[in-house]
């Protein structure tokens, strides 16, 4: 199976070169490659994540050509005659950006965490936790695995704040995956010095996801104790002018949030640069100090996927496992039909997975990988969706 089509490089402009895709045009940053006319290649976000061999490129343009456009023709038909918000932003979706939909993995390589935010089961004072670190053997292991065998063309590193991890094994890490199974690599492991972030982007890394969690200062100071919401915000700017790809946003049902509080968090998110909003309902863990609030209703994230869509028409919208978690049956799909166009698989081996305890009962805890990717895959076909990573980046 494979998430994303190739593109036939027709031009190059220094480090730009423009890609089609039966016959649209995209454009994307080539920082890893030498690249000739009529060469193929994958891209992601943006930038030039891998080459491929006309041979393999002509084999996957044959299955996708037919699929491609009878897939845009269910997504056109189910956009039609909107007549909610939900269904507004749909179809603002369908017209602004067609029907692809990037499917990234996340890969979440140690639950160890040095803070204590009060919504999250990985704050190091909950002791119940059984905590593990992947080693950067693993770590690469399984990368490459996502990468070849799963054909993942972007993967999210995630964890918890964890310094075992320092400057060292953090660069090696990002070099032997760039190396040994290219895609786009997307760090997300907290607040860590720019400089080391500026050391990871020169060793491959080229997307960031770091929420501010929200943009309320004195709502963000009670939830995370010891932080500055400035000093997040302000990495976040810095981050984004030192090249990186921004996905940030914020958590929906905080206890003491308010609806303005959402409005704002969807401009500020927007104001940040970002390439992809990730915003998604807050769940109660039972052990941490906010277990006894509830989550938000399902509707609450639907309309701020639906508005968030609608005040910013070109985005990237993911759909998050948190939505998910709320309603396992449907809570995809109905992400997905109210303007959302992105999506993650967790490709962590289950043992990990399990113990990767931010929130109780995440949708897809104990799945089995393939057939995670089949049912994502089955769900984005029946509603006329392309896995791919078409629309996305630099426009022409
Ligand atoms: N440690 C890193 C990355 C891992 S946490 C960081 O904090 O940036 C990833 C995300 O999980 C956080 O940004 C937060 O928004 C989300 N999260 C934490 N606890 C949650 C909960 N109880 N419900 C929903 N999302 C939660
Ligand atoms: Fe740590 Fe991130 Fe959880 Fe906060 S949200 S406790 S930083 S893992």
């Amino acid at each position: 199976m494979c998430y994303a089509i190739p593109g036939k490089v027709v031009d190059i402009k220094d480090n730009v070169v423009t890609v089609d895709y039966f016959g649209e045009r995209r454009k994307a940053k080539n920082d890893f490659y030498e690249l000739s006319a009529g060469d193929y290649i994958y891209a992601q976000g943006g930038f030039v994540v891998q080459r491929v061999s006309r041979r393999e490129a002509e084999e996957v343009l044959k299955i996708w050509e037919e699929l491609f456009f009878k897939l845009q023709q269910t997504d056109l038909r189910l956009a039609q005659k909107p007549k909610d918000l939900r269904q507004i932003a749909n179809s603002v979706r369908q017209k602004e950006l067609g029907n692809s939909c990037c499917v990234h993995g996340i890969l979440e390589f140690s639950n160890h965490c040095r803070n204590d935010c009060l919504y999250c089961g990985l704050r190091k004072s909950n002791s119940f936790l059984a905590r593990y670190r992947m080693d950067v053997d693993e770590i690469v292991d399984t990368a490459d695995f996502a990468v070849r065998e799963l054909k993942f063309k972007a993967l999210v590193l995630q964890s918890g704040e964890d310094l075992w991890y320092d400057e060292d094994k953090l660069i090696e890490m990002v070099e032997r995956i760039r190396k040994k199974s290219p895609a786009l690599i997307i760090l997300s492991i907290g607040e860590r010095p720019p400089e080391l972030y500026e050391k990871l982007y020169k060793a491959g890394a080229r997307g960031v996801l770091l929420r501010f969690e929200t943009g309320n200062p004195a709502l963000y100071r009670k939830m995370r104790p010891g932080h500055d919401p400035k000093a997040r915000i302000d990495l976040i700017k810095r981050l984004h002018k030192a090249g990186y790809l921004i996905m940030t946003g914020f958590l929906i049902g905080l206890p003491g949030q308010t609806q303005e509080d959402l409005l704002k968090d969807i401009r500020l998110t927007a104001s940040l640069g970002t390439e992809m909003f990730s915003f998604g309902p807050f769940i109660p863990h039972p052990q941490t100090p906010l277990a006894g609030f509830s989550s938000p209703l399902i509707e609450e994230t639907l309309d701020t996927i639906a508005r968030a869509r609608i005040m910013n028409p070109e985005s990237r919208i993911l759909v998050t496992t948190s939505l998910e978690t709320l309603d396992k049956e449907n809570g995809l799909k109905q992400g997905l039909l109210a303007g959302g166009n992105s999506l993650m698989i967790n490709v962590t081996p289950a043992g990990y997975r399990r113990l990767y305890d931010i929130y109780p009962d995440r949708a897809g805890k104990d799945a089995d990988i393939k057939e995670r990717i089949g049912s994502t895959v089955k769900l984005l076909y029946s509603i006329g969706r392309a896995p791919t990573d078409i629309g996305l980046g630099i426009q022409p």
